[in-house]
This record gives structure tokens, C-alpha cells and sequence, in this order.
């Protein structure tokens, strides 16, 4: 511990964020470049570097919180990269987008505000490039075996980067025409900055990972020869059946899945669209589904310059009844969260029909209503009883011209070329039916990933893609080295 009486004398502080009427102006990342190194010492110096770290049992990667806070706290940055980087290949993007299951595990939560765990870890990461600590990290010698990962979000990127340090050549194909699955589509840039994610694939292609985009298996290349032309090949093509909103009115116009927004703005963005053909501009936009994929249309709305804007949440207003039977995501920390999207469309007054933070909670959606021409006009929701069910006589009516559906994802496409083309098998979940060690029980083949796990963290996809490596480097050559905090080969 490097400060004993750090979590006596100092408080909780974090990153802080851009004023809001600045940061809409932009799509850069909400808090203020700069502000996080003059604070992060004395954060990280509050670390109590108990004898049994709960925060490092609660983190999916398994990240050794207490070793790089005290090194932190210290000055000593390069161990302070080395000890995050021995469990996580990315934590510049977990720095960022995690909801942070290990500062709810922080002991020091139990009287007062935990560490500021993920902003030490952005610090850590972001310096650690700065100052040069994450040089590609080559394989010394080559193993003759090769590897096809199928998808390019954080758990093929993750597997990718461990196959290729372990010697084995790696190729990763992508069906979108830019890698990074939905770091680079779905997740909006006032959350991650794509150069992050660049960055790393310059050190993964300095390495000897290559990349395959505009490529979907299945379709533009037989997945059957894939396999035939490999030794081994990974699964991870994410969750992208999305849930659908049954409701009378679905088929008007201007009723569009989140997937179908994010990722246009996100591509205006990229340069390729001058505006999406789908923005928000002058609109009255109600968002059906209170989880972050709905925060980030949220935000895109208001920087688009919705008229108005509201994100409607079937579960409970915070403080009422408690939600046994919870969204399956996020899953932990269960708490009530204010995001960077919420106090912009709050704090600018683009919520007005909202409960509180621009959302409606135990709101739930009847039906919609639309013009002459078949688009959407209206939105009818009423209140929604403990069970979901609307309850009588609590019926109201939102302007609506663009409603965007984030009600989460369920599993791959089930007839995808990939799985029909490999023989793989559905789980009763509606993922990738696989056996504790990732092998899927076609020989060969690995499934990792939001595809096999169900929609779930980035965090996670990191582990699974480690944890898939472990196993299909024992699968080639016997045994492995590699770390992994889940699966019969963690270590
Ligand atoms: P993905 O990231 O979905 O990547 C799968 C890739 O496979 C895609 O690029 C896809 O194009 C490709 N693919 C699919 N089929 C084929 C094929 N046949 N051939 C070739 N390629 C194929 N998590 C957090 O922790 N924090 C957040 O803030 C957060 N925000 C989110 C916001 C949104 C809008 C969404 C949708 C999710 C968010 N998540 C967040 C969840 C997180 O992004 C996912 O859990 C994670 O990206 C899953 O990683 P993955 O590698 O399994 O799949």
C-alpha cells in the first residue's frame, strides 16, 4: 500500500467531464483531455490493498487492481502497465466503457466511494502509450499453426493478439469494411475515440496479426474451406439478432432498430456519409429500451440536434420497488447509473416528457401512431405494474417521429453462413452451443464472445477472447502459456 491513510485523507474525485453545452458540440469523449493525471495518484493512493481483493474477484479479466493502483500511487508507470497489461490486451477501451463491476466490489464502498478503479486504469493505459510502454510484442519464433478468427470485435481482437504472441499466424476476417466490431459501429465516439482503437491495430498488425474486412464467412468466402484451410478457427461474431418491439404500428416508417442508427453516425463520423440518412435533426425521438445501447442513441440524438428526446425504461423508477427480475444487461453493478448522454439531453432541456435523467421509467410501449403516409407520429405507452404489465388509466401519448428500438440482442444469427457452414450447433439460449473449454464439437472450432455468451461487456468478450486462445493454443500444440482468467486453463 503506498499510502496507508490514503482513504482517510483523500475523497472519491473523478475524471470530470467537458461542460455539457461544449461537449454536444463534438463527438469527442465527454471528459476533459488532461484532467485525469493531477488527480489519479492521490485516487489510486486510497487503495487499502486489502488481504482479499474483491475488486480483482469481481473483475472478469481477473486485472491485478491492487498491484497497479500501488504502483500508481508510487510514479512507477511502466510497472504500472506491465502489471494491467498481463491480464488485459485492451484497457484503454475497458478504461473507458466498463460499468466497472470491481469498484462495487471495492471494499472501501462498504462505508464510502470506492476507488476510482476504471479512471486509474484509463490512466494507466493512455500513459502507457504516450510514454512508449506497449511496443508490439512479436512472437520470437512461429508455431506452423494457423488460426481463422471469424469477427473483429474486442473478444476476436483478443484472441487474435494471444494466438499471435503464442507464434501462431493469424488472420482475422471481418464482414464490415473497417475492423473493430462494435467498438467501431455500435459504440459511439463521445464514448471511445477510434483512434484508440487504431492504435492497437497498428501494434496488432506490427505484430503479425492479419486482417481480412469486407470478407463475411459464409457469404463471400465457403466456411467449410475457411475451416479446411486452417488448424483451428474462432467464433466470434457477436449478438446481432435484435429484440423486437411487438406492438401495433411497428412497420411505420421511422421506427428503426438502434443497430440501424448507431451505426450511420458512426459512419458519418468515419467520413464516408456527409449526414445520416437516419438523423435526428429537428425530430422528436423516443427511445424504447433503458440500457446503454439506448444512452448511446440518446446521445447521438441530442448531438444531432433532436427536438426532443426520451428514453423509455421498463423497469422502475430508481427508489421504487426493487427489480428482481433485472435487464440480463447490464447485469452488475446493479446501480442506478447517470451517463454522460443522460445529463446532456437533461441539463439542455431536451427531455421534456421525461421522469427524471431524460428517461420515463416502468414505462411501457402500447402501440404507435402514424400519419397519412405511413410514418410514425405518436407513441402511446402506459405505466408498467411490477410484473411489466400497463396498467389502466395511466395511458399518455409522446410526439414521435423517430423512435429508435434498444431492447437488446439475443444471440448470432442463426442462419448465417457461418453456423450452418461449420455445422455448429444452437444452444435453448439462441448462442453458440459450446463445452466449458470454448470447443464447439466440431474439431477445430471455437466459439467466444457475445455470439456464445450472449449480448454482454466488452470487458467480458476481452476474457472469453483470451480464455479461447488458451484453449485453442492447447488444442495446437499440447499445452499453453497463456494467461487466461476463465476456463479450465485460467491461471
Ligand atoms: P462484436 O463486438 O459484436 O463483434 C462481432 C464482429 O463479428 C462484428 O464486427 C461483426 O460484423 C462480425 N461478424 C459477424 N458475422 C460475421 C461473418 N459471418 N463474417 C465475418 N465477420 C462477422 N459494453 C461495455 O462493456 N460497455 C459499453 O459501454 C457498451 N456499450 C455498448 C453500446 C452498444 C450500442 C452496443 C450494441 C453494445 C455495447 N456494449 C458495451 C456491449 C459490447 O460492445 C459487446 O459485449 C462486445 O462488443 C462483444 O464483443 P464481441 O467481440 O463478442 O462481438
Amino acid at each position: 500500500m503506498a499510502d496507508p491513510r490514503g482513504f482517510l485523507t483523500t475523497g472519491r474525485e473523478e475524471w470530470p467531464r467537458r461542460p455539457v453545452r461544449e461537449r454536444v458540440r463534438d463527438w469527442d469523449e465527454a471528459p476533459v483531455p488532461g484532467a485525469l493525471l493531477p488527480i489519479v495518484r492521490g485516487q489510486a493512493g486510497r487503495c487499502m490493498d486489502c488481504g482479499v481483493p474483491f475488486c480483482h474477484a469481481a473483475c472478469p479479466l481477473g486485472n491485478l487492481i491492487p498491484d497497479f493502483n500501488c504502483l500508481v500511487a508510487r510514479d512507477d508507470w511502466r510497472a504500472a502497465s506491465e502489471r494491467l497489461h498481463a491480464t488485459n490486451n485492451f484497457p484503454e477501451f475497458t478504461g473507458r466503457l466498463c460499468p466497472a463491476p470491481c469498484e462495487a466490489a471495492c471494499v472501501l464502498a462498504i462505508d464510502r466511494p470506492a476507488v476510482t478503479i476504471k479512471n486509474v486504469e484509463a490512466a494507466v493505459a493512455d500513459r502507457a502509450w504516450e510514454e512508449g510502454f506497449v511496443p508490439p510484442r512479436p512472437p520470437d519464433r512461429l508455431s506452423g499453426r494457423s488460426v481463422a478468427v471469424i469477427g473483429s470485435g474486442p473478444a476476436g481482437l483478443a484472441a487474435a493478439q494471444q494466438l499471435t504472441r503464442a507464434g501462431h499466424t493469424v488472420a482475422v476476417y471481418e464482414r464490415d469494411d473497417r475492423i473493430g466490431g462494435l467498438l467501431r459501429y455500435g459504440i459511439p465516439a463521445f464514448k471511445l475515440e477510434k483512434h484508440h482503437l487504431d492504435r492497437r491495430l497498428g501494434q496488432m498488425l506490427a505484430e503479425g496479426t492479419a486482417f481480412r474486412p469486407s470478407t463475411a464467412v459464409g457469404r463471400d468466402l465457403d466456411a467449410a474451406r475457411l475451416r479446411a484451410r486452417f488448424d483451428a478457427v474462432v467464433v466470434a461474431t457477436g449478438a446481432t439478432t435484435r429484440r423486437e418491439l411487438d406492438v401495433p404500428g411497428r412497420e411505420l416508417d421511422g421506427i428503426h432498430q438502434a443497430m440501424e442508427y448507431l451505426p450511420l453516425a458512426n459512419r458519418v463520423r468515419e467520413g464516408d456519409l456527409e449526414t445520416s440518412p437516419l438523423s435526428a435533426a429537428g425530430r422528436h425521438v423516443v427511445i424504447v429500451g433503458g440500457g446503454d445501447t439506448g444512452a448511446d442513441c440518446l446521445g447521438t440524438a441530442v448531438r444531432e440536434g433532436a427536438a426532443s428526446v426520451t428514453q423509455l425504461d421498463i423497469r422502475p423508477r430508481p427508489g421504487a420497488e426493487r427489480d428482481e427480475d433485472a435487464e440480463p444487461w447490464p447485469t452488475y453493478p446493479q446501480v442506478y447509473r447517470v451517463s454522460a448522454a443522460h445529463e446532456e439531453a437533461r441539463d439542455l432541456g431536451r427531455a421534456p416528457a421525461a421522469d427524471v435523467d431524460a428517461r420515463l421509467f416502468a414505462a411501457s410501449t402500447l402501440r404507435f401512431d402514424g400519419d397519412a403516409h405511413g410514418r410514425v407520429r405518436a407513441l402511446r405507452l402506459a405505466e408498467a405494474d411490477a410484473a411489466r404489465r400497463p396498467l389502466r388509466g395511466t395511458g399518455r401519448t409522446l410526439p414521435a417521429d423517430l423512435v429508435l428500438l434498444a431492447l437488446g440482442f439475443s444471440g448470432p444469427d442463426p442462419h448465417d453462413g457461418v453456423i450452418d457452414g461449420l455445422g455448429l450447433r444452437m444452444d435453448p439460449r439462441g448462442t453458440i452451443a459450446r463445452a466449458p473449454d470454448f470447443s464447439t464439437g466440431v474439431p477445430g472450432v471455437y466459439a467466444a464472445g457475445d455470439a456464445a455468451r450472449g449480448a454482454s461487456l466488452v470487458v467480458w468478450a476481452i476474457a472469453e477472447g483470451r480464455a479461447v486462445a488458451a484453449a485453442v493454443d492447447h488444442h495446437l500444440t499440447g499445452s499453453t502459456r497463456l494467461h487466461t482468467p476463465i476456463g479450465p486453463y485460467d491461471r
